[in-house]
């Protein structure tokens, strides 16, 4: 199976229009990105993953020559503006099946009524054959099954799309609990260790807000308490626990995952704020 990412970009894309910002300044054509879409190949098989504004350069740049079908992840402008230009598809190929969650595929006649309209409809106009997707319903796609994954985008449904090992997930906040384990690979829930390594990426990288931590610690519990009869090990101790546990109660990690990030957050304060935890305790001596 191949996999094209066709853009990668934020809503707005990249460089972003009128922008000074260093970024979308740059020559470098990493820094060139379209609106997120992804085709999906195999065989004589070609399916698209979303359809933004960029889909004719997008279908142009990667000499994309047919299309099976659209699978939808959600309805925003940047995953969807660009349907009216399936026409050289539907000329080529006839009518062209698009998957999407029924909220989707509603919102898609309302943006599109000319597509979907039944009486004198303009024969230029695209034609699509709509297909709900329902949440734990695999559906076929050629000889390959695609399994919807349902995330969240803040508190918008989304559906992501897992075909054989390779699972395609955008614009995702939070995933569910019960979603997490589906995404597996002999076994091993890999797409889940991975949005877990991010998480822990993310917040091991937030050293200001660690430090903003440890100072309301500071500032509330110890800021009247006498810290003199207490040593400086179990000062860091107390200061470096707070902060752990306030951060890994706000993941949704459980049981050893739990234990094992509180203690690398436990550790990454201990190796990263012990001078200025020491300072503010020699101060108090
Ligand atoms: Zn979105």
């Amino acid at each position: 199976m191949n996999v094209y990412f066709l853009g990668t970009g934020t809503s707005q894309g990249i460089p972003v229009i009128g922008s000074k910002h260093s970024v979308c300044q740059s020559v470098d054509s990493r820094d060139k990105r379209l609106r997120v879409s992804v085709w999906i190949s195999w065989e004589n098989h070609s399916y698209i993953i979303d359809c933004g504004p960029d889909f004719r350069q997008q279908m142009l740049a990667s000499n994309c020559q047919k299309v099976d079908a659209i699978l939808y992840t959600h309805e925003h402008s940047d995953h969807t503006a660009g349907l009216d230009d399936i026409r050289p598809f539907n000329f080529k190929q006839g009518e062209i099946p698009i998957y999407a969650h029924k909220r989707v595929i509603d919102n898609l006649k309302k943006r599109f009524d000319y597509i979907f309209e039944t009486k004198n409809k303009y024969p230029g106009a695209p034609s699509v054959k709509t297909i709900e997707v329902v949440n734990n319903y695999s559906f076929s796609i050629g000889n390959k099954m695609a399994v919807p994954i349902n995330v969240m985008h803040g508190s918008l449904q989304v559906f992501g799309y897992r075909i054989d090992d390779f699972a395609y997930l955008t614009d995702v906040k939070t995933i569910d609990k019960n979603d997490k384990g589906d995404i597996t690979i002999n076994g091993k829930p890999l797409l889940r260790f991975r949005i877990i390594e991010e998480q822990k990426y993310r917040l091991l990288r937030r050293a200001s807000d660690m430090k903003e931590r440890l100072e309301k610690i500071i500032k509330n519990d110890f800021s009247t308490q006498d810290i003199k009869s207490l040593p400086f090990d179990n000062f860091i101790l107390i200061c470096s626990n707070y902060v752990a546990n306030e951060i890994a109660n706000e993941t949704n990690l459980e049981g050893d995952e739990f234990v094992t990030f509180r203690n690398q957050i436990k550790n990454y304060i201990r190796n990263n704020f012990y001078d200025y935890l020491k300072e503010y305790w020699e101060s108090r001596q």
